[in-house]
C-alpha cells in the first residue's frame, strides 16, 4: 500500500496514510453514530452521536499509530532502519530497511505494539468508569468503553500466533531462537499464517453465502486474502535474504558510469549522451565536479522539442536527495524495494564521497534470478 499523505515526523519517524484509512474513519464513526452508541446510551440527538462518532474514529487511528509508533521506536532504538509507518485499511504498518539482529530483538520490538494497545485499552476503560461508566449509561463513558474493547480486540488480534501479525512474528522469534535457524523459522510462521488466513476466508464465505452477513463475511475475506499475500511475500523475501546473504553492493553495480555536466541543455545531452550510449540513465556532475543528481530518460522527454535548446540538464534532473544511494560495502539485499519515483529505481554507489557505480531494476532482477535458482536448495533445507 503507497502512501497518499504524509504526515510529517513524530518521534523522528516519517508518518504516512493511504487514503483506504479515510474508509475504515468514515465506517467507525457511521457505525458507532447509528447503531453502537444509540443502543449504549439511548437519548442523545443525532448531532451528538455523530460527534462522538466522529471523534472516536480519529482516537481510534491515534491509536493505531500509538501501536505502530511502538515497534518504530524500539525498533530503532535497537538499530533496525526504520523507513517509515503507512496507516491504511487493516492497520498500520511498520517499515523496516534492516532486520533485528537477534530473536530476543525481534520478539521485544513485536510484542512492545500489541502490549501499547492492550494498555491504551485497560486506561479508556478506567477512564469510562472514573467518569461514571457501569450505573449511568451516558455518552461520554459509553464512548471511552468502545475505545477501550476496540484497543484490546485489536491487541488480542495482533497477538494471534498466524505470521504477519504479530503474534506470528513472536512465534517467528521464538522458534528461531530454539532452533537458531532463521529461514526455518519464517517459514514454520509463514504457513501457519496461511492456514489461518484460509481459516478466515471460508469463515467469511460461510458467513456471507450460509448467513447472509455480508459486511462482515467480506471483510474477513479481503483481510484473509491480505494475510495469505503478506504471508507468502515474507516468505518469499526471507529466501530471497537467504540466498543474498554474503552478497554485496559492489558485485552488483555496474563501476564507473559516465557522468554528464548539469550545465549543458537537454539538446545537447540527448546528442552527447543519451543517444550516443547503450545507457538511459546518467548521473550527473555540476561545474565543480560534484554529483549532483541523475538524468532519466523519463526526465529528457518531458522536455518539448522546441525548449530542447533553452533548458538546462539540471532543470530536470532529480536532485541527489531524492535519489537512493548504497556504499559499495552494504549488503545487496538491501537494494530489494528501492524506491523508484524519479530515479526510476536507480540506486547510486558512493564510496567516501565519490560516485563508485550505479545499480538499475535490471541489475537486480538478474541478481534476483540468480539467487532464485538457489532458492529449492534453501526451500529443502529450511523444510
Ligand atoms: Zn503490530
Amino acid at each position: 500500500m503507497n502512501e497518499n499523505l504524509s504526515l510529517g515526523r513524530i518521534a523522528g519517524i516519517h508518518v504516512g496514510l493511504n487514503w483506504s484509512l479515510l474508509v475504515i474513519g468514515a465506517l467507525i464513526a457511521w457505525s458507532l453514530a447509528t447503531g453502537i452508541l444509540p443502543a449504549a446510551a439511548p437519548g442523545y440527538t443525532s448531532s451528538a452521536y455523530w460527534t462522538a462518532g466522529v471523534v472516536s474514529a480519529f482516537v481510534y487511528l491515534a491509536s493505531l499509530l500509538a501501536h505502530e509508533l511502538a515497534h518504530s521506536v524500539v525498533a530503532m532504538r535497537r538499530g533496525v532502519r526504520v523507513e517509515g509507518i503507512t496507516l491504511w485499511l487493516f492497520g498500520g504498518v511498520s517499515r523496516f530497511s534492516s532486520e533485528s539482529s537477534s530473536p530476543g530483538a525481534q520478539a521485544l520490538i513485536t510484542f512492545v505494539g500489541p502490549l501499547t494497545s492492550l494498555l491504551l485499552g485497560v486506561v479508556f476503560f478506567l477512564l469510562s468508569v472514573a467518569v461514571g461508566g457501569g450505573a449511568s449509561a451516558g455518552l461520554v463513558p459509553a464512548t471511552l468503553a468502545w475505545l477501550g474493547y476496540i484497543n484490546i480486540l485489536l491487541g488480542v488480534f495482533n497477538l494471534l500466533p498466524a505470521f504477519p501479525l504479530d503474534g506470528g512474528r513472536i512465534l517467528q522469534s521464538v522458534i528461531w531462537l530454539r532452533t537458531g535457524d532463521r529461514l526455518r523459522a519464517t517459514n514454520i510462521a509463514a504457513r501457519i499464517g496461511m492456514a489461518f488466513a484460509f481459516l478466515l476466508i471460508a469463515y467469511g464465505l460461510v458467513t456471507f453465502f450460509a448467513a447472509g452477513g455480508l459486511f462482515g463475511g467480506v471483510w474477513s475475506v479481503f483481510l484473509g486474502w491480505f494475510l495469505l499475500s503478506a504471508a507468502r511475500s515474507e516468505q518469499t523475501g526471507a529466501l530471497i535474504r537467504q540466498a543474498l546473504s554474503g552478497i554485496s553492493v559492489a558485485d552488483v553495480m555496474t563501476p564507473n558510469p559516465v557522468q554528464a555536466p548539469d550545465d549543458i541543455t537537454v539538446e545537447e545531452a540527448l546528442h552527447g549522451y543519451i543517444l550516443t550510449s547503450r545507457h538511459s540513465t546518467f548521473p550527473t556532475h555540476d561545474a565543480g565536479g560534484r554529483l549532483s543528481g541523475l538524468l532519466t530518460m523519463a526526465a529528457l522527454k518531458q522536455v518539448a522539442p522546441n525548449a530542447r535548446n533553452t533548458t538546462l540538464v539540471k532543470e530536470v534532473i532529480c536532485p541527489l536527495e531524492t535519489v537512493s544511494t548504497a556504499s559499495p560495502a552494504d549488503p545487496a539485499a538491501n537494494l530489494l524495494g528501492a524506491s523508484d519515483g524519479c530515479s526510476e529505481g536507480r540506486t547510486l554507489v558512493i564510496d567516501n564521497g565519490r560516485l563508485t557505480g550505479i545499480i538499475s531494476p535490471s541489475d537486480i532482477n538478474r541478481l534476483l534470478q540468480r539467487s532464485l535458482s538457489g532458492r529449492n536448495q534453501a526451500l529443502a533445507r529450511s523444510a
